[in-house]
């Protein structure tokens, strides 16, 4: 079994604490007993190639991947088989981002890192916005990347797609969807839910502290991997 965790921030999504960095994520995965996590900072995968290189260096398997905004204010947790994919979908997303530059002292510093954990940047633009990208346009470009197109805690009142849409859309090929740590019981939940019988589900932390990374709990077989990037 792989012991995953699929929704991490890192220090480069503004509200992100600025202890996630590429070693401490990696390194708290590893202690966890996580096989496999996912970066994935709001519509950009700035810090993904490094928490790759580390996560090579600690042997936990890294997946690029991006938790994108789409116009109707819904989060989409989104991975990629390769960062070639998924930086082809960021620059896509980063294109669709409205013009408004950050502010750090307000929002929070948006830090690109190196493996080492040293701050080789900064990302100007707010990353926490809405993109002009609707739904279905995203799907489109998550499908073009190869990449997993999975609503984002879809429990949760604010950002989810169930909130802010009221419904499933079954105009485009929703596979998984991802139920949030506040879901205790997903048995029960889903029962509660039977229009989400038909979906795979993920369960990630959501984490932007690094005390906040899932323990040694949701997992996923070979087959149920290899699933993910299929069609
Ligand atoms: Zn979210
Ligand atoms: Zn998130």
């Amino acid at each position: 079994m792989i012991y995953y965790d699929f929704h991490i921030h890192s220090a480069l999504s503004p509200c992100g604490d600025n202890d996630m960095t590429p070693n401490n994520i990696v390194g708290m995965a590893k202690v966890t007993g996580l096989d496999a996590v996912a970066v994935t900072d709001h519509n950009t995968v700035g810090n993904v190639r490094a928490a790759m290189k580390v996560g090579e260096e600690y042997d936990v398997t890294v997946i690029p991947g991006m938790e994108v905004e789409t116009e109707e204010e819904v989060h989409i947790l989104t991975l990629y088989p390769t960062i070639e994919a998924a930086e082809y979908a960021a620059a896509e997303v980063y294109k669709k981002l409205p013009d408004i530059k950050n502010k750090p002292e307000i929002f929070g510093e948006q830090r690109i890192m190196d493996e080492e954990d040293n701050i080789i940047g900064y990302e100007d633009k707010l990353l926490l916005s809405a993109t002009s990208l609707s739904i279905e346009s995203l799907f489109d470009l998550v499908k073009t990347a190869g990449g997993l197109f999975a609503p984002a805690h879809v429990d949760r009142h604010s950002y989810s797609i169930l909130t802010n849409l009221g419904f499933m859309p079954d105009n485009i090929d929703i596979r998984y969807i991802e139920i949030s740590k506040l879901v205790e019981d997903t048995g029960a939940y889903m029962e509660s839910r039977p229009e989400l019988k038909k979906y795979k589900i993920l369960r990630d932390s959501d984490a932007h502290y690094l005390p906040d990374i899932s323990p040694k709990e949701a997992c996923l077989d070979f087959d149920d991997i290899r699933d993910l990037f299929k069609g």
